[in-house]
C-alpha cells in the first residue's frame, strides 16, 4: 500500500478523467469522492487477494460474525487512515486546492443497523482486522438502511434511506458464489437406504447473492472480508414469481432494515430476512471447507461461528441441517461439531428484546429447521431428566408452549454465552439466564463491549489527537493502553489549557453546524450537555427533559440567578411504531421551542435536536460535547458504548451504575465521574415487591410536583397529548423505568456538574484522566479476547513481501 503524493495525485487525475472526462476544478464533491474512494479500494485490493490466500495457505481457522446488523458510517477516511494513506492524501488534495473533509462528507453513511449492537459489529470487523484475526463479517445488503429522520412541527417523520442509489464503491458482487436458500412449504422423513432423509413439498428458491466488502486493518497488510447477502429470484423459479407483486415479496427480503431493536414487527418477514442469511451464509461456509478435502467430523476445528444476539440464533438448526441432510452425519456427532463450532453473544436482557416465535411461523418459513429445533428440544429434555434435575427442564426448554425461545436454542446449541459488560453477565448468570448458568457455568463469560479508538478519536477528534501526539508520542494509535501515560502529566497546565482550547474549537464547529442545520445560535462557552443514543423509555432522555424544565423554571422565578450557562443537545431515532418514544421526541422539541423563543432565558438555556442521529453526526457531536448523559435505569442497558466514546473524547460522564458505566468508574476513580440513581439491587427489589409509589413523589416533592405539571397544564404549548401521556405514563402508570425516584438525586450530580465546570482547570483535568482510561475500551482488545477465550484462532503472520502465490480458490 505504498504511494508517493506524487503517483498518487496523477492516478486520482487520471481516473477522474478516465471516469468523468473533467479536470479537478471542474468536479463536485461526489465525482471527486467516488473517483477518490476507487483508488482508495486499488490500494488495498491486492493486499485483501494476499490476505484470504494466506488463509488458505496456512490453513487458518476462521470465525464468521453472523450479525443482522452492521452499522459502519463512512468508509472514506477511516481507510485512508488504515492505509496509512491519511495524511498523504490530505496534503495532495491541498495542493490540488481540495478539502479532504468536504470531500469526505459526500459518502453516504452506511447505516445498516439501528444503533449500538450494529455499530459494535461494525468496531469488531475494524479491529479483527487491526489484529490480523480471520473474522469474517455475515449480514444483509439492505436496499434501504435505517429511515431518515426530519422533524415536522416537532415530530418524528421517517423517510426512506436510499443509500445505494449513487453506487457503492467499497463493494464487490460476486454472483458467482450465489446460494440457494430453501423456504417454505412442507417437508416429511422419508427412508432412503436405512437413512431417513428430508422430502421437500412446494418449496421455493432464493437466490441469494454475496456483496464483498474489504475491511482495511490498521497499517498491518490486513484486508478482511464483510459478506452482506442480496436476494434474487432464480431463472428457475420465475415462474413462480409472475406478478409484480409476488415478485416484491421476494426484493422485500433484503429490502429494509427493522427499525426497532427491541420490538418485533412485521414477523414473518424478519424471520424470513433471518433464516436467509443464516442459511446463506452457512451453506457457504461449508461448500468452501468442503473443496479442500477435509472430513467433516473436525469441522468445528476449523471454523467457528458467531451468533451475535438471537437474531441469527437459528445458525444451530441449519448447521444441524447442513450436517445432517447434506453431509449425511449422524445426530449425535452433527450436535457435537455444532455446539463446538457456535458461540453466542446476549445483548439484553428486556424480556421484549429476547426473541421468541411461535411454532407455526418457523414451520412456515423453513418446516425441516422447526423440526430439527424440536428435536434438539427434545433430547434436551431427555438428556437432563437423565441428570435429575427435572426442576429446571420446564424453565429452560426451546420449545415450550408452541413457543420457540431463541436465547435458549443458541445457548443450548453453542459452547459460550457472553454477555457484553461485568454487571450484564453478572446478571445473565444470577438472574435471567440462572438455569443456565447452573447446568453449563463453564459456558458462561464476560466481554466487554468495546469501541474503535481510530475511528473516535483520530478521525473524530483529529486536534485533541494531535495534542496527544505532542505529550505522549504515537505509539497509542496502534496500542490505545498507551493513552493512560497522560495520566503521568495531570499537573501540566500547559497540556490542561490545550485540551481545554481543543475542546473549545470543537464547540465552535459543532456550533456552526447546528447553526446551520436548525438556525439556533449557540454559544460555545456553555456547558454542552449532551445525551445522543436511540430514543428508549429505559434510557431515560425524560429525566433529562425534567431537568431542563426544572431549569428552566427556576429561570423564569429568578432572572437573574447565577446559572452557567448550557446547551442541551439531543439527538435520537425512535423506532416508527413506538408511540411513546415519538412523544417524548415531539415534547423535547417543543421544550426546545419555548426555551429557544424565550427572550427573558437569553443564553443561559438552549435547547438542540438535532435531526437523523447516526454515525457521522456523532462524529461530530462527541469531540464537542462537555458532559456525556449515561442515564439508563440500573440494569436496563446491557453494556453502552457512547459512554466510552465520550470519555475518550474528554466529555465527563453523568451516570448511574449501569452496564459499562460501572467499568468506567472503576478505571477513572469516584472524583472524576458524577454517579447517582438506584443501584442493581434497589432496582430488583423494587421490581420483586412492587413497593415503588410513583404518584408519592409525584405528591411529596413541590419541585418536581410543578415540573410534571408544566407537561399538562400549558406551560409547556403544543404537547397536549403528548404532554398527558408522559404524564400519565409517570404518575398514573407507576413510571417504569423510576425517573421520579432517580429524579432528586440526578439534580443534585448536575449540581456537582456546574460547580466543577465553573473551575476550568479543575474541569479539564478530569477530562484528562478520562482520556487517560479509554484506552482500555479499544475493541481491538475486547476482540482478541474473543479470538482467544471463545474462537480460539491466532493472527496471521504478517505477509510482508510474501507472495501467496496462486493456490486456492476464492474463499465460500
Ligand atoms: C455508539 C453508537 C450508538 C450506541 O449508543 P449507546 O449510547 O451506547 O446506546 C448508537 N448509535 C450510534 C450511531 C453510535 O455511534
Amino acid at each position: 500500500m505504498e504511494i508517493t503524493k506524487e503517483q498518487f495525485i496523477k492516478e486520482f487525475k487520471r481516473r477522474l478523467t478516465d471516469e468523468y472526462a473533467l479536470d479537478v476544478k471542474d468536479a463536485t464533491p461526489e465525482e471527486l469522492y467516488q473517483t477518490l474512494a476507487s483508488v482508495v479500494k486499488s490500494g488495498y485490493s491486492d493486499i485483501w487477494r494476499k490476505t484470504w490466500k494466506n488463509y488458505i495457505k496456512e490453513d487458518q481457522k476462521q470465525v464468521y460474525y453472523f450479525s443482522i446488523e452492521f452499522l459502519p458510517g463512512r468508509l472514506l477516511k477511516s481507510n485512508l487512515l488504515n492505509m496509512g494513506w491519511y495524511e498523504l492524501v490530505d496534503s495532495a488534495f491541498k495542493e490540488m486546492g481540495l478539502s479532504l473533509d468536504e470531500i469526505a462528507e459526500a459518502e453516504r453513511d452506511m447505516a445498516l443497523g439501528n444503533g449500538g449492537l450494529g455499530r459494535l459489529a461494525s468496531a469488531f470487523m475494524d479491529s479483527s482486522a487491526s489484529d490480523g484475526l480471520p473474522v469474517n463479517g455475515n449480514g444483509i445488503r439492505y436496499k434501504y438502511g435505517l429511515f431518515k429522520q426530519k422533524f415536522v412541527d416537532g415530530y418524528q417523520v421517517e423517510l426512506p434511506n436510499e443509500w445505494l442509489n449513487q453506487g457503492n464503491v467499497w463493494e464487490v458482487a460476486r454472483e458467482s458464489k450465489a446460494v440457494d436458500v430453501k423456504f417454505g412449504g412442507q417437508v416429511y422423513l422419508e427412508e432412503v437406504d436405512g437413512v431417513l432423509q428430508p422430502v421437500y413439498k412446494n418449496p421455493y428458491i432464493i437466490r441469494a447473492v454475496p456483496y464483498d466488502t474489504g475491511i482495511v486493518g490498521y497499517k498491518n497488510n490486513h484486508v478482511n472480508t464483510m459478506r452482506l447477502w442480496d436476494a434474487q429470484i432464480p431463472a428457475s423459479e420465475e415462474v413462480k414469481f409472475p406478478t409484480i407483486e409476488s415478485r416484491r415479496k421476494v426484493e422485500d427480503l433484503t429490502s429494509v432494515l427493522y427499525p426497532d431493536d427491541s420490538n418485533e414487527e412485521g414477523r414473518l418477514l424478519r424471520l424470513r430476512q433471518e433464516y436467509f442469511f443464516v442459511s446463506a451464509g452457512l451453506q457457504s461456509i461449508v461448500r468452501h471447507y468442503r473443496k479442500y478435502g477435509k472430513p467433516m467430523s473436525e469441522i468445528s476445528e476449523h471454523i467457528s461461528v458467531h451468533i451475535n444476539d438471537t437474531h441469527p440464533a437459528m445458525c444451530v438448526a441449519e448447521f444441524m441441517r447442513i450436517l445432517l441432510d447434506d453431509e449425511k452425519m449422524g445426530w449425535d456427532e452433527a450436535f457435537d461439531q455444532t455446539v463446538k463450532t457456535m458461540s453466542y453473544t446476549n445483548h439484553t436482557i428486556m424480556a421484549e428484546a429476547l426473541e421468541k416465535w411461535p411454532v407455526y411461523l418457523i414451520e412456515r418459513v423453513q418446516p425441516r429447521i422447526m423440526q430439527i429445533i424440536a428435536e434438539i428440544d427434545r433430547r434436551y429434555a431427555l438428556e437432563l431428566a437423565k441428570r435429575a434435575e427435572t426442576d429446571l427442564i420446564s424453565g429452560t426448554r426451546i420449545v415450550n408452549n408452541g413457543i420457540v425461545h431463541m436465547a435458549h436454542l443458541a445457548i443450548i446449541g453453542s459452547h459460550s454465552t457472553n454477555g457484553v459488560a461485568k454487571l450484564h453477565t453478572d446478571l445473565l448468570e444470577q438472574d435471567v439466564l440462572k438455569d443456565f448458568y447452573h447446568l453449563y457455568p463453564e459456558r458462561f463469560n464476560n466481554k466487554t463491549n468495546g469501541i474503535t479508538i481510530r475511528r473516535w478519536l483520530q478521525i473524530a477528534d483529529p486536534r485533541l489527537a494531535k495534542i496527544i501526539d505532542k505529550t505522549i508520542g504515537t505509539k497509542w494509535r496502534s496500542n490505545s493502553k498507551e493513552l493512560h501515560n497522560l495520566a503521568t502529566h495531570l499537573n501540566d497546565r500547559r497540556l490542561i489549557a490545550n485540551i481545554g482550547k481543543a475542546k473549545h474549537q470543537n464547540k465552535v464547529d459543532l456550533a456552526k453546524y447546528i447553526k446551520q442545520t436548525t438556525g439556533i445560535v449557540v454559544s460555545p462557552d456553555a456547558i454542552f450537555d449532551v445525551q445522543v443514543k436511540r430514543l428508549h423509555a429505559y434510557k431515560r432522555q425524560l429525566l433529562n427533559l425534567l431537568k431542563i424544565v426544572k431549569y428552566y423554571l427556576d429561570l423564569k422565578d429568578d432572572p437573574k440567578k447565577d446559572v452557567v450557562p448550557r446547551v442541551f443537545i439531543f439527538g435520537a431515532k425512535a423506532a416508527p411504531s413506538y408511540h411513546y418514544a415519538k412523544s417524548i421526541i415531539k415534547c423535547i422539541n417543543e421544550v426546545g421551542n419555548l426555551i429557544n423563543n424565550d427572550k427573558t432565558i437569553k443564553d443561559k438555556l438552549k435547547v438542540v435536536f438535532l435531526e437523523n442521529y447516526g454515525v457521522s453526526l456523532a462524529e461530530k457531536i462527541i469531540p464537542a460535547a462537555d458532559v456525556s448523559e449515561q442515564i439508563s435505569t440500573a440494569t436496563k442497558e446491557a453494556s453502552g458504548t457512547s459512554n466510552m466514546k465520550f470519555m475518550l473524547n474528554g466529555a465527563l460522564t453523568v451516570a448511574t451504575l449501569d452496564g459499562a458505566n460501572i467499568e468506567i468508574k472503576d478505571y477513572v476513580g469516584e472524583d472524576n465521574i458524577f454517579i447517582f440513581g438506584l443501584k442493581k439491587e434497589e432496582v430488583l427489589q423494587y421490581e420483586a415487591d412492587h413497593s415503588y409509589q410513583a404518584s408519592d413523589y409525584y405528591a411529596n416533592d413541590p419541585i418536581l410536583h410543578r415540573v410534571l405539571d408544566a407537561f399538562v397544564d400549558g406551560t409547556i404549548p403544543s404537547i397536549g397529548a403528548e404532554g398527558a401521556e408522559i404524564f400519565n405514563s409517570l404518575v398514573h402508570a407507576n413510571d417504569e423505568y423510576f425517573v421520579l425516584r432517580d429524579f432528586e438525586d440526578y439534580l443534585r450530580a448536575q449540581g456537582e456538574v456546574e460547580k466543577t465546570y465553573r473551575n476550568p482547570s479543575l474541569w479539564n483535568k478530569k477530562c484528562l484522566v478520562n482520556i487517560a482510561n479509554a484506552g482500555y475500551f479499544s475493541s481491538d482488545y475486547t476482540i482478541q479476547k474473543y479470538a482467544d477465550e471463545i474462537w480460539h484462532v491466532v493472527p496471521s503472520d504478517p505477509l510482508d513481501g510474501k507472495d501467496c502465490g496462486a493456490n486456492g480458490q476464492y474463499p465460500l
